[in-house]
């Protein structure tokens, strides 16, 4: 029976691959998450009395407390989804993206490679290192082309270059010391769970209360959407056929302009809650983020070839069943969207 220590456990990505990971498989999974604004254990209310889930809130820049989990639980392996993610919270912040990114990736990495070196040799041999990464270290790309695990690193936001650090001290530790690790970068998630600050669900969410539908720019801006329990079956699949030292790029091969995708959510939203007037009238361009990358696109040939893995949804019906989730789960909108976020929109989105 493995054991599978889980950080980030309870943000957006990783709360669908504990709930994955407690249906689909016999493991035993431990949820290390500090429960920052974007940590939310009502995502998992369905596997909270399961008794191969444990809860530990811990910071992983907590040196002590994270070696304290490991002993306790001896892991065989971690996947490492814990993270500063909102690129627009970096620009205004980008403190808190140091701290966790880089000083709390090199946190867990010790501990972990502390960890493994006491295991006995098949133990050793079979655990794994799993850190969890974006497309957004590759920079931007221009009208053609796309990002391949050879694409040289060029971040252009506090975040992404916060994740590239931390990507670069992981393949360290696997060169250096021999903790057996994989990185996967993977292009942008969509899907339940997600917390409204991100462009989809605060569309759905705007559109359904009359709000205005904010777009950087001109709405031209590309990026390659993938449903994230398709991420989270990516995730699991590396974790148990990739090979130590290899990164592995992810993505759906669904490339859209940040206008076509609001339009396609007010599309579906016309036929699910029609309020009259055509939702995409709400539509409003707002100037654009400093240093947005124009585009990014994944070639996700080597973990389809290698691994096997393709996407179960398309965009068309992973967006419809997202837009049915938000319309279906108001009470955990609610949640999320009061006190602390409420406080950080009003700062930050005051005059737009
Ligand atoms: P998220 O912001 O929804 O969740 C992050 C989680 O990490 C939260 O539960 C939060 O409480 C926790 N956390 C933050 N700081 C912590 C700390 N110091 N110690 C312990 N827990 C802490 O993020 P997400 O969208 O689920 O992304 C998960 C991972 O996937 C991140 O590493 C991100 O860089 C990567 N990623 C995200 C996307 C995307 O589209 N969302 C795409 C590619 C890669």
């Amino acid at each position: 029976m493995k054991t599978i220590l889980i950080t980030g456990g309870a943000g957006f990505i990783g709360s669908a691959v504990v709930r994955q990971f407690i249906a689909d498989t016999d493991c035993h999974i431990v949820n290390v998450d500090k429960l920052t604004y974007a940590g939310n254990l009502q995502s998992l209310a369905s596997v909270s009395d399961n008794p191969r889930y444990r809860f530990e809130q811990v910071d992983i820049c907590d040196a002590a407390e994270v070696a304290r989990v490991f002993r306790e639980h001896q892991p065989s392996a971690v996947m490492h989804l814990a993270a500063e993610s909102h690129v627009d919270r970096s620009i205004s912040g980008p403190a808190d993206f140091i701290q966790t990114n880089i000083v709390g990736t090199y946190t867990l990495l010790e501990a972990a490679r502390e960890y493994w070196r006491g295991l006995d040799a098949e133990r050793k041999a079979a655990f794994r290192f799993h850190h969890i990464s974006t497309d957004e270290v590759y920079g931007s790309l221009g009208e053609n082309g796309f990002f391949t695990e050879e694409t040289a690193y060029e971040p252009n936001s506090p975040y992404s270059a916060s994740k590239a650090s931390s990507d670069h001290l992981v393949r360290a530790w696997h060169h250096t010391y021999g903790l057996p690790v994989v990185t996967t970068n993977c292009s942008n998630n969509y899907g339940p769970y997600h917390f409204p600050e991100k462009l989809i669900p605060l569309v759905i969410l705007n559109a359904v209360n009359g709000k205005s539908l904010p777009i950087y720019g001109k709405g031209d801006n590309i990026r390659d959407w993938l449903y994230v329990d398709d991420h989270a079956r990516a995730l699991r699949l590396v974790l148990e056929r990739g090979e130590p030292g290899e990164t592995y790029n992810i993505g759906g091969w669904n490339e859209k302009t940040n206008l076509e995708v609001v339009q396609s959510i007010c599309a579906i939203l016309d036929e699910l809650h029609p309020q009259g007037a055509p939702h995409s009238q709400l539509i409003t361009f707002v100037q654009d983020r400093p240093g947005h990358d124009r585009r990014y696109a994944i070639d996700a040939t080597k973990i389809a070839q290698d691994l096997g893995w393709k996407p179960q949804e398309t965009f068309e019906s992973g967006l419809r069943k997202t837009v049915e989730w938000y319309l279906q789960n108001t009470d955990w909108v609610q949640n999320v969207t009061s006190g602390e976020y409420q406080n950080w929109v009003q700062k930050n989105y005051a005059n737009r």
